[in-house]
């Protein structure tokens, strides 16, 4: 199956749209030069010991112990839990595009490597940011994932992660407001201004820098 299906050209444009994990206990297929890479001799992209490993790992899941024919191709919705199609035995080429096609109309479109680089780039640059207190850049990190990827049902997962970290510095900006509000009651006016000042300043395009605006204007003259 690996020399006749994989090499064939429809089958790597189907298989790109999912994530191929390739599961065999054989550790004795011995290693081939890829360019400067060197890899299983029959699995490019693998060294045995991962697909020995990946074997008791993903396959104990799927087939009763000890019972796994050999070749099974089964496709799984993007979490992993749950079953879509199985074969057991040679799939063929046009079979397995058929099957990848049919999966991928049921789950969406996924997101492609680049798009989940930029994602994961952005998301830890923010967290950098917003660690290193330059919470500016932190936020305008967290709206780039949502305004690039926000339709794509596939990014919800890194769309929800970069509204967490936004939320998480509105809510530390609220925080600041209430502080700021203390000390305006206890008579220190400049010290209220300066913390909603900042909050104003670093938190554009948050709701608490809007908040931050108004309890400024509302602020007693300083004595
Ligand atoms: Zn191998």
């Amino acid at each position: 199956m690996t020399s006749s299906v994989y090499p064939n050209k429809d089958v790597i444009a189907a298989s790109k749209q999912v994530v191929n994990i390739f599961c065999n206990k054989e550790d004795s297929h011995g290693t081939k030069k890829y360019g400067t890479e060197e890899w299983c001799a029959d699995n490019y992209g693998l060294k045995c010991e991962d697909h020995v490993k990946n074997h008791p790992e993903k396959s104990n899941k799927h087939f009763p112990k000890g019972t796994i024919p050999n070749p099974t191709t089964i496709l799984l919705t993007p979490d992993g839990e749950t079953e879509m199609w199985r074969k057991t035995g040679k799939a063929e080429g046009k079979e397995l595009c058929d099957a990848i096609k049919e999966a991928v109309k049921k789950t969406g479109a996924g997101i492609g490597r680049d798009e989940y680089k930029f994602m994961t780039e952005k998301l830890a640059k923010a967290e950098e940011a917003f660690g290193g207190n330059k919470v500016k850049d932190g936020i305008a990190a967290c709206n780039d994932v949502i305004k690039t990827f926000g339709k794509m049902p596939a990014a919800k997962p890194m769309i929800e992660k970069a509204e967490k970290k936004l939320d998480t510095a509105n809510e530390y900006g609220r925080e600041q407001i209430a502080k700021s509000k203390e000390l305006s009651t206890g008579g220190d006016i400049e010290g209220a201004k300066a913390i909603l000042k900042e909050i104003y300043a670093n938190y554009k395009g948050l709701d608490c820098s809007k908040e931050a605006e108004k309890e400024m204007a509302a602020l007693p003259k300083a004595k």
